[in-house]
């Protein structure tokens, strides 16, 4: 069992932004991660064009970029998946999935948010067989081949004008009759000639032999079937919060996003949010990074009156 006086839990923009500002102040805390890389969901960005300063770089490289900053003043990341949290009044009791517990005076959650599911039979078992929640992680394993992608909002329609650079051909899948991807981003598809869009229509079933080898959709009114050959699916129906670790505090949540102001306080003392696992209205690196740097003002603000 290890002792710190905050624990940062996720190394994505929220949880670094949290760390370069503890660090600042002279906290003394652990980053958690549980992905070896870190870096979260930016990671997977093809491009990223909004974060100011940074006109326009690969999500990665960004993330690389405030991963170094970071280490600049001391940060470094701990590998570790958090399993649940304890409220033990004072202390708060973090249990890892290896079995270790860290005990800490307050926890910044800043685990972000997780790829949807379609929800389909079989789709587990195609996952990295096929079916992918990451273009711009995946796309590459796929050129020169046929792939679909579903979704209709930025995510998909950006993955699509991706792909379509890679592969021979994308179908994008869309359960509406228009997209719901910035005007920009749909014109920008448009433009792809080996792209083409189903309008209401529904992914209903993946089928293949160890490896997916066709798709089937339907029409929203179930009129029309079509079986589609693809050799991958590239899902991109939004994100929900990685939160299950947090089911044990009585947090107050909607669907899911934990309920915060932009201060990062929650109902639960000690317990602070920052990022995408925040309940707000824009999920993105700018709203992340700000969220990562008043959680940890609050979290230091915290400390220091439990100290007095
Ligand atoms: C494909 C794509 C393109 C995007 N493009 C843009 C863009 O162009 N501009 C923009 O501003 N935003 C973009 N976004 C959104 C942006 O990436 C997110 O809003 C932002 O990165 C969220 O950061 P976060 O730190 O809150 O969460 P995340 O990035 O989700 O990081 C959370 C971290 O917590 C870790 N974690 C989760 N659970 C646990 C656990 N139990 N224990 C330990 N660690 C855990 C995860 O592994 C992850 O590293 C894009 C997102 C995607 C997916």
């Amino acid at each position: 069992m290890t002792k710190h006086d905050l624990v940062i839990i996720g190394a994505g923009v929220a949880g670094y932004t949290a760390a370069i500002y503890a660090a600042r102040a002279g906290v003394d805390f652990t980053l958690l991660e549980q992905d070896g890389c870190g870096g979260g969901q930016i990671t997977s960005a093809h491009l990223v064009e909004n974060y100011p300063g940074v006109p326009r770089i690969r999500g990665a490289d960004l993330a690389d970029r405030i991963k170094q900053q970071a280490e600049s003043f001391g940060v470094c990341v701990s590998l570790g998946t958090v399993q649940e949290i304890h409220d033990l009044g004072c202390e708060k009791e973090i249990l890892l999935t290896d079995g270790d517990t860290i005990d800490a005076s307050a926890v910044i959650a800043a685990t972000g948010a997780v790829p949807r599911k379609l929800g389909l039979d079989n789709e587990e078992a195609f996952a990295g067989r096929g079916i992918s929640y990451c273009a711009i992680c995946d796309g590459a394993f796929f050129a020169g081949r046929d792939v679909a992608v579903v979704g209709g909002g930025d995510t998909a329609v950006e993955d699509a004008i991706y792909l379509s650079s890679v592969c021979k051909s994308v179908t994008l899948i869309h359960r509406r009759d228009t997209l719901r991807s910035s005007k920009l981003r749909a014109d920008e598809l448009a433009l792809r000639s080996n792209v083409t869009v189903r309008y209401n229509s529904l992914v209903t079933a993946v089928r293949g032999d160890g490896r997916l080898e066709k798709i089937i959709v339907e029409s929203i009114d179930r009129r029309k079937i079509e079986r589609l050959p693809v050799d991958g699916l590239f899902v991109a129906v939004g994100t929900e919060p990685a939160a299950d670790y947090l089911n044990s505090l009585p947090l107050q949540r909607e669907n899911g996003y934990i309920i915060a102001d932009e201060s990062g306080i929650t109902s639960v003392d000690g317990i602070f949010v920052a990022g995408d696992l925040r309940k707000k209205p824009l999920r993105q690196v700018v709203t992340a990074a700000s969220d990562g740097a008043n959680a940890a003002s609050s979290a230091v603000t915290f400390l220091r009156s439990a100290r007095k």
